[in-house]
């Protein structure tokens, strides 16, 4: 028996970095999965190397039109209503509040908080009529406090994570619960594209445990969301941030050797 054995899910995002790894675990757990992402070469890929278990569908999180597409074909190819749905997709941009242009901010507004509630919007109808259904969304240590020139993106991530709370008050009474992960600084494609292994060490020291996250050290919190193990467990948020939020940060280095 595995823990996931019997479940549906959509995770987007799903083509590279933490969503890759969500994809992985969750069929090595028994689940089914559609790989949703605008990244057609690496969803492919993944979905082939995951067999039978996976299929990949072109799927831009911020259009109405393409979430509408994307569930009925969902549940044709996994043979069953979506009863996980993995709100993971998501950009990051920079930008300083007096200089950020505003096709960034709109980008990031788009992508991440409009991409979510859209996702919570497609899937619910379903899951309310079959009375269950497990939503994990994926907001971020910027949605628990704030980082420079990250006002944007800080907001986006604040608003995941309560549009969760409210979402979990509201569909509790249908058996659906939505949770929000928040990860700390997480080695994948998009903290590469900002910063590199140089940002990766930097990091290092800030991290009480004293190292960077693996998308590896992600997957399981959202195999124990997805499962019914986490059954009583509704409008959560769990850090996966090897200790950065539990400081106010005056110190350089938040390890005890004061990142030495
Ligand atoms: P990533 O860039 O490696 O992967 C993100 C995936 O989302 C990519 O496959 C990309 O193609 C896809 N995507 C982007 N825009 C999309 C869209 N419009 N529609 C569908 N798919 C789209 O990033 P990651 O680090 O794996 O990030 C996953 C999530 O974790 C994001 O929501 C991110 O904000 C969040 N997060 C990341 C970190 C970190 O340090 N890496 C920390 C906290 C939170």
């Amino acid at each position: 028996m595995n823990r996931l054995d019997g479940k549906h899910a959509i995770i987007t995002g799903g083509a590279q970095g933490q969503g890759e790894a969500i994809a992985r675990a969750f069929v090595r757990e028994g689940a089914r999965v559609v790989i949703a992402d605008v990244a057609d070469e690496a969803g492919s890929a993944l979905a082939a190397d995951l067999g039978d278990a996976a299929v990949f569908i072109h799927h831009d999180v911020s259009d109405a039109a393409s979430w509408d597409r994307l569930v009925p074909e969902a549940e044709s190819h996994l043979g069953a209503p979506v009863d996980v749905l993995v709100n993971n997709a998501g950009i990051l941009r920079f930008g300083e509040v007096d200089t950020m242009p505003m096709d960034d901010f709109d980008l990031l507004l788009n992508v991440n908080q409009r991409g979510c509630f859209l996702g919570m919007r497609a899937v619910a109808p379903a899951m309310k009529q079959g009375r269950r259904g497990s939503i994990i969304n994926c907001s971020s240590v910027e949605g628990l406090a704030g980082m420079a020139s990250l006002t944007a993106y800080t907001g986006t991530k604040f608003a995941i994570r309560g549009m969760t709370k409210a979402a979990a008050v509201e569909l509790g009474a249908f058996g659906v619960r939505v949770n929000s992960v928040h990860p700390g600084m997480i080695d994948t494609p998009m903290t590469q594209a900002h910063g590199g292994d140089a940002a990766m060490e930097w990091g290092a020291t800030r991290v009480p445990l004293e190292r960077v996250g693996t998308p590896e050290d992600i997957a399981p919190l959202y195999v124990y969301l997805a499962s019914d193990e986490s059954g009583y467990t509704t409008g959560g948020e769990f850090a996966v941030d090897g200790g950065v939020t539990a400081t106010h940060s005056f110190y350089p280095g938040n390890s005890g050797r004061g990142g030495a």
